[in-house]
């Protein structure tokens, strides 16, 4: 297949936009950039396109996809939005938040599901394409299910040219990290999936969020049954001195590539320190596709607390090393 590329640097929002409508008008896959990751993006009203994004990514077809809206319009047409979600919209939107509502629409449109994950990205591509194709976007991250996302236009460019219809380079995306998914469709809100948004900055608007373990997690959200975000060598983590110590003294004469907040004042093959944990979850994925390429034995992770934008890193860093 011959894939499109449009340069956001050369090309207008506008030209882009109709140019990416115009492809989902007729059924076509478009990747585009978001603030927190690439999307795979399909018309989520029409269910061959939607096919061929679970076909495409090799996603396991119970895990359903995101919704990405333009307008509040457009949510009220496929979610109800209560009291919690009116106040999260009005707080967060657009942004890294996704907000599952009972559905209004067909079953054959939310995999089967009575409800929908809903979220209005950031980005003014993403926005504009939405606005001028009419119809939600669906758009998981654009990488093969499993592997680590894709945050810049030469990851989506590895894993895809050639086999999508489209793929827009927006630059490096701005968080890194994919959004946080909460539950609203209850009276309190439940996370089931941490994300570029701190559940700390929800519960300052006075609602509680309830955290569940991964193990429950799995049950009610079903992406995170699944192995994610694993390069093809080993991530082994850390989360003190004592132990990186260890795993050295466990992994003698291999290939390391180390990253992580704490300078381990250690050489290594490779070694990405970060000043801030924003600068964690923007270089987390990136760092580990970067790790694979340079064919070491093994991957050295520092483990956050998990707190703030923190649990979201965690969760990644511990699918990412097959712990959960
Ligand atoms: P991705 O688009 O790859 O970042 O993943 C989307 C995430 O949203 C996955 O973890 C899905 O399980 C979750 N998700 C999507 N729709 C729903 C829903 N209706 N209920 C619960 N989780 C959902
Ligand atoms: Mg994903």
């Amino acid at each position: 297949m011959k894939t499109l590329i449009l340069e956001s640097i050369q090309t207008s929002v506008e030209e882009i936009a109709d140019k990416s409508a115009s492809i989902l008008k007729k059924g076509g896959i478009v990747i585009f950039p978001t603030e927190t990751v690439y999307g795979i993006g399909a018309d989520a009203f029409n269910t061959k396109a939607v096919d061929k994004v679970f076909e495409i990514k090799k996603r396991a077809k119970d895990n359903p996809l995101i919704f990405h809206v333009f307008s509040e319009k457009m949510i009220e047409e496929i979610g109800e939005i209560n009291q919690i979600a009116k106040k999260i919209i009005k707080e967060f939107w657009p942004g890294p938040l996704t907000i599952v509502l009972k559905s209004k629409i067909d079953k054959k449109f939310t995999f089967g599901l009575d409800t929908i994950a809903v979220r209005m990205p950031e980005n003014l591509i993403a926005l504009k394409i939405i606005e001028k194709l009419g119809n939600p976007i669906v758009a998981p991250s654009a990488n093969i299910s499993g592997k680590p996302s894709s945050t810049d236009f030469e990851h989506v460019y590895h894993d895809f040219y050639g086999k999508v219809d489209c793929i827009i380079n927006g630059g490096n995306t701005v968080y890194g990290i994919e959004s946080t998914v909460i539950d609203v469709t209850e009276r309190e809100a439940v996370l089931l999936r941490p994300g570029s948004l701190a559940i700390e900055e929800i519960e300052k608007l006075g609602i509680k969020v309830i955290i569940t373990e991964a193990i429950e997690l799995k049950k009610r959200s079903p992406g995170t049954r699944y192995r994610h975000y694993a390069p093809d060598i080993p991530v082994i983590l850390f989360q003190n001195k004592k132990e990186l110590l260890q795993i050295l003294e466990e992994n003698r004469g291999k290939k390391i590539g180390y990253m992580g907040l704490y300078n381990p004042l250690k050489t290594f093959e490779k070694t990405i320190v970060f000043k801030s944990l924003e600068e964690y979850g923007r270089m987390l994925f990136s760092t580990l596709r970067y790790f694979d390429a340079q064919k070491l034995d093994l991957i050295i992770a520092q483990l956050p607390e998990k707190k703030g934008l923190g649990r979201a890193i965690s969760d990644r860093l511990l699918r990412a090393s097959e712990a959960i």
